[in-house]
């Protein structure tokens, strides 16, 4: 017997073969079984997600000899026509190559026959936008006044090319593209029926590559089929798709997601030796980010995405929104510098290593306290780690740059008692390598006591999970270089302050009480609005 291609085999024969619609199939099924017929139908959706086959179906439930069913007996002549595609009433026409009007207008004189066999004559028009216009307006006068005897099935992949006229006497039905996780089951079901064994993540590939779309993922089934002889493996689907696989993928969102450089840029070295395409690395790396990024805003989506589950958790355990969202713009713009690079494995590269040295002052912190408690389970540290430590702790502070940065920070250090007073009066200097400077005005030089010091310090450095020195300077008032955090808040209340009085001075009713009555404002009795 010949070898039938698996997506005309396995093709759906009745609603309850299809896979995913269900809103579609509902609203059909519901019309059949309570004979609310329409007389033209119109099919939406993209390639591969059932637009035909389920125009087919609706054919045979029109047609089949038991009567208008939504359940065709698929024994009798016409449900066996229809699907050997041998049927006299039902007219399939392809308007991609039938555009024209003297097709259109043969089809359409004929419409007025009575069914040669059926109840109805049903005309299925595939790719109905690429009608002409005259075409259209033909098929337009059709269907305005169809004969009783019928029926229309139209489908197209571009409703948006379809005249409103002709859309307005249809009923529309728009096929949504399938998800993974429904082409998966699909794949396993028609694996296991036909005896051939297989790797779950090798079909996870398959269905990633076919984007929601059946056709598409049969077509590749069939190619990995023959490509390793009647078993579909992961690694062979790698090569065939030229696609990531899946462990060095895991291996290159762990270093992402531990902000761990050098974790990284071995990673894509093991990459680079396996021939990896590095294009299809980063649409890889951009739709987990996107993925993660979904998650993390609305967190039950997270069953959509069960065969990344475990990547996605992992960023969004280290990874805060803010940064995804940062990532995720680094990776989208890295397409074009991907291309402008020596190569592209170079390219990918830089736009890691961008990445991680962006990664906010926020996230520092949470990433560093993960660091920690994984070094202090692991037994002894490769060379790589140490090194990464040594370089992450010559590079300046990240987010502690400015006296707002400072003010920023002091919140979150947790002090109290003579630490607090101390951070909350003096004001940033500057954040080296090593040392944070900050200042303390000579009337509050009192609060600086090695103690509060310390306390500081050890606050600090636990913040920053790293050993910090600080040094403490004292200024004197006249030297407004430095402002510390209460003076910023100081000012601040003097300037809304400032800025009530003036308002109220300004006001008419002011200077009316201030002219007719000598009224005078009391300096300090107005309170700014908060
Ligand atoms: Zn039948």
């Amino acid at each position: 017997m010949p070898y039938e291609v698996l997506a005309r085999k396995w093709r759906p024969q009745s609603f309850e073969d299809m896979v995913g619609q269900a809103h579609v199939l509902r609203t059909l099924v519901n019309g059949l079984n309570n004979d609310r017929l329409h007389h033209a139908y119109l099919f939406t959706g993209m390639r591969g997600v059932g637009k035909t086959t389920l125009a087919r179906i609706l054919a045979k439930c029109l047609n089949c000899e038991t009567g208008v069913t939504a359940q065709p007996c698929g024994k009798c002549v016409t449900c066996e026509g229809i699907a050997s595609g041998n049927y006299i009433d039902l007219i399939e026409v392809d308007a991609a190559s039938k555009t024209g009007i003297d097709d259109t207008r043969d089809m359409l004189d004929n419409a007025q026959y009575a069914p040669a066999l059926g109840r109805f004559k049903i005309y299925l028009i595939d790719e109905v936008h690429q009608l002409s216009g005259h075409s259209f307006n033909a098929l337009l006068k059709t269907l305005e006044e169809p004969p009783a005897h019928v029926k229309f099935l139209l489908a197209t992949t571009d409703p948006k090319k379809v005249p409103v006229t002709v859309l307005s006497r249809c009923l529309q039905f728009n096929l949504k593209s399938l998800s993974i996780d429904l082409v998966i089951k699909q794949l396993e079901h028609i694996l296991q029926e036909e005896n051939i064994k297989y790797e779950d993540d090798a079909l996870f590939q398959i269905a990633r590559a076919s984007e929601g779309s059946m056709r598409d993922a049969l077509s590749l089934l069939d190619q990995a089929i023959s490509y390793g002889q009647e078993q579909i493996l992961n690694q062979d689907m790698s090569e065939m798709l030229d696609s990531v696989p899946k462990e060095h993928f895991s291996d290159l969102i762990k270093a992402i997601s531990t902000t761990d450089a050098s974790q990284a840029l071995s990673v894509v070295n093991t990459m680079h030796e396996h021939s990896i395409n590095f294009n299809q690395l980063l649409d890889d790396l951009i739709s987990i980010l996107h993925h993660a990024t979904v998650v993390q805003m609305v967190p039950s989506t997270i069953n959509e995405f069960n065969y990344e589950k475990e990547l996605i958790e992992l960023l969004n355990a280290n990874i805060k929104i803010e940064t995804l969202h940062l990532y995720y713009q680094i990776a989208i713009q890295g397409r074009r510098e991907v291309s402008l690079a020596v190569d592209a494995k170079s390219g990918f590269e830089m736009l890691l290593l961008k990445m991680l040295y962006f990664i906010p002052f926020d996230d520092v912190n949470a990433v560093n306290t993960e660091k920690n408690t994984s070094a202090g389970t692991a037994s002894k540290k490769d060379d790589n780690q140490v090194l990464s430590n040594e370089v992450a702790s010559q590079m300046p502070l990240k987010g502690l740059n400015t006296a707002n940065d400072w003010k920023k920070l002091v919140p979150n250090l947790k002090l109290n008692g003579i630490a607090l007073a101390l951070a909350d009066n003096s004001s940033f200097i500057k954040c080296g390598e090593q040392v944070l400077a900050i200042a303390i005005d000579e009337s509050h030089e009192s609060i600086a006591t090695e103690k509060a010091k310390t306390a500081l310090c050890d606050s600090i450095k636990k913040y920053f999970k790293r050993d910090m020195q600080l040094t403490v300077e004292t200024t004197n008032s006249e030297n407004h270089m430095h402002v510390t955090r209460r003076q910023l808040k100081d000012n601040q209340d003097a300037k809304q302050q400032y800025e009530a009085e003036k308002s109220v001075n300004r006001d008419i009713l002011g200077q009316e009480l201030k002219e007719k009555f000598g009224a005078e404002v009391i300096p300090g009795s107005i309170k700014p609005v908060k």
